[in-house]
């Protein structure tokens, strides 16, 4: 089974990522907890190429090939490989997270990602969690914890309020495998409904 994670910066679906991990593997299962962009030697290396350093290194569509690589050697080497032994594999962000970053960000690109998508990686998770959560709130928590060298995290809030649509959106367009998670409360409560959304399609 393959459970991501999407949300806007700060929303903090990392930490539910790993609660949830943390909470399968108590439950008896094999799980193997990942991130994009990275997630694999390779893929980690083509993360440190875009997101540290100048932002005006990549074009646009350069970028989209890039996290597109980088998602395709994540799969290859990590994601495909769990799911063939029947582990569950959860995943901080993946292919929503591009339909929105670079699909929205800087400019109308989306049929692009979505192109390239179908060309390279040609699969969508089982279940994707959206921790949703108001921009400000967002904005404040990534702005707390903001590390120099990733330039990601200066997206302003505006951008962030059109993220944060783009992902509802997202949610209506695949509602069989989105399910929305209000964010904005204590992260144990947040994990437990995530749990709960977990194990309700785990058992169906
Ligand atoms: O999820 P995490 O916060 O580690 O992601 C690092 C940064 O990369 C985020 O600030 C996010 O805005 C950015 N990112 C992106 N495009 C993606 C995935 C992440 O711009 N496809």
């Amino acid at each position: 089974t393959f459970i991501t994670f999407e949300g806007i910066d700060g929303s903090g679906k990392s930490t539910q990522a790993r609660l949830l991990a943390e909470h399968l593997r108590a439950q008896g299962h094999d799980v193997i907890l990942t991130r994009e962009p990275g997630g694999s030697p390779g893929a980690e290396e083509i993360r440190a190429l875009v997101l540290q350093g100048d932002p005006d290194r990549w074009s646009a569509e350069t970028e989209i090939l890039l996290f597109t690589a980088a998602r395709r050697d994540h799969l290859e080497r990590t994601i495909n490989p769990a799911l063939a032994v029947g582990k569950i594999v959860v995943c901080d962000r993946f292919a929503d997270s591009t339909r929105m970053y670079q699909g929205l960000s800087r400019g109308d690109l989306r049929a692009t990602v979505d192109q390239l998508h179908s060309l390279m990686i040609g699969r969508e998770p089982d279940l994707t969690v959206l921790i949703d959560m108001d921009p400000d709130t967002g904005h404040a928590r990534a702005k707390s914890r903001q590390t120099a060298e990733e330039r990601f995290e200066d997206f302003g809030a505006n951008l962030q309020a059109q993220m944060r649509a783009g992902f509802l959106s997202l949610a209506q367009e695949f509602p069989e495998r989105f399910r929305i998670i209000d964010g904005a409360r204590a992260i144990d409560s947040v994990a437990t409904d995530v749990a709960q959304t977990v194990s309700t399609h785990l058992s169906s």
